[in-house]
């Protein structure tokens, strides 16, 4: 077992606030792509629904990994740092939360969640919040799930938690952008979805193809652009209408917005607190 090297607790505004979970397992996708399960110490986990986030917290004084750069301010030794992260494990398991992290080299945050080990102490909120749930879509319509990088995190939970293979009349597909094929995080994984399920459909797409190492044969391009191309219509196997479609859409606010424009102009309803829609939207910054 590796050794703690953070203090247990940190004095924020006088109040002792105590690091409460601990990392048990962390896997490095790429150097700049961390997935992280984090355990509760000695508390229960709270119920979430798939697709929402938590909120995670390291002390100012807690180190950066040795890849990052300076941060514009250096923040006060004890002050807790803290930031949302959507859950990428299931809502069913209860012993841990899983995180999919993108390292942001100059961040406050995530290059201390890039230095912790199995083993080292974090805070982590006790209650997990957010309306990017797929909960309240009906069953018998086809769900289409868009991301770039980190922002595929609320879908594995999702898929995790409620995949339903046997039930043909719900289509559910996974567009997943990202800069190079080392950055495609758990494509193993969903491409075994794919395989286990005929109603499911997995589909990658990368910015950045020159930089591959080997012969990208897969799609390339921005997500916007790879949505309106023929090869995804082809794979997608429904044609993703307003009357019987939801899409989600999660990650970078470029993508986010360019595709939220394109489906609203194609007759899709923004989801709002005030308002039931087919179009839902997380914006990670
Ligand atoms: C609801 C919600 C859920 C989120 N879930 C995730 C998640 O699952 N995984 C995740 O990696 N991030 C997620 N984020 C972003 C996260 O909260 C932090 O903003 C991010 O980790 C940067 O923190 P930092 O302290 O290192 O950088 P900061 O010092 O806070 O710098 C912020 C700047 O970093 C950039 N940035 C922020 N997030 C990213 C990113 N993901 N990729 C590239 N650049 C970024 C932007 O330019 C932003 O202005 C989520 C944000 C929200 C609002």
């Amino acid at each position: 077992m590796l050794i703690c090297l953070l203090r247990v607790t940190v004095i924020r505004e006088g109040v002792v606030v105590k690091l409460n979970a601990v990392v048990n397992q962390r896997v490095d996708v790429s150097p700049y792509l961390l997935i992280l399960r984090v355990m509760p110490n000695g508390w229960q986990l709270p119920e979430f629904t798939p697709g929402q986030f938590a909120v995670l917290a390291l002390p100012g004084y807690a180190p950066r990994c040795y890849f990052s750069e300076p941060e514009s301010e250096v923040p006060e030794a004890n002050k807790l740092i803290k930031r949302a992260y959507s859950i990428a494990s299931s809502s069913v398991d209860r012993e841990y939360v899983e995180f999919y992290i993108t390292l942001v080299h100059s961040g406050g945050l995530t290059p201390r969640l890039f230095a912790l080990e199995v083993g080292s102490r974090l805070w982590i909120s006790e209650t997990f919040t957010g309306l990017f749930t797929i909960n309240d879509v009906p069953e018998e319509v086809n769900v289409v799930l868009i991301a770039t990088g980190t922002g595929l995190a609320p879908y594995m939970s999702m898929l995790r938690t409620s995949l339903r293979c046997s039930n043909p009349s719900r289509r559910i597909a996974v567009v997943h952008g990202a800069r190079h094929s080392w950055d495609l995080g758990y494509r193993s994984e969903l491409s075994t979805m794919q395989r286990l399920c005929s109603n499911f459909m997995y589909s990658c797409v990368i910015s950045r193809p020159r930089e591959e190492p080997y012969e990208w044969k897969g799609p390339s391009g921005y997500v916007q652009d790879f949505w309106k191309s023929p090869e995804l219509a082809a794979s997608l196997g429904f044609e993703p209408d307003p009357a019987t479609t939801h899409i989600f859409l999660c990650g970078n606010p470029g993508m986010v917005e360019c595709m939220a424009s394109d489906l609203e102009a194609g007759g899709f309803v923004e989801q709002t607190k005030k308002q039931p829609g087919n179009l839902h939207i997380e914006k990670y910054w």
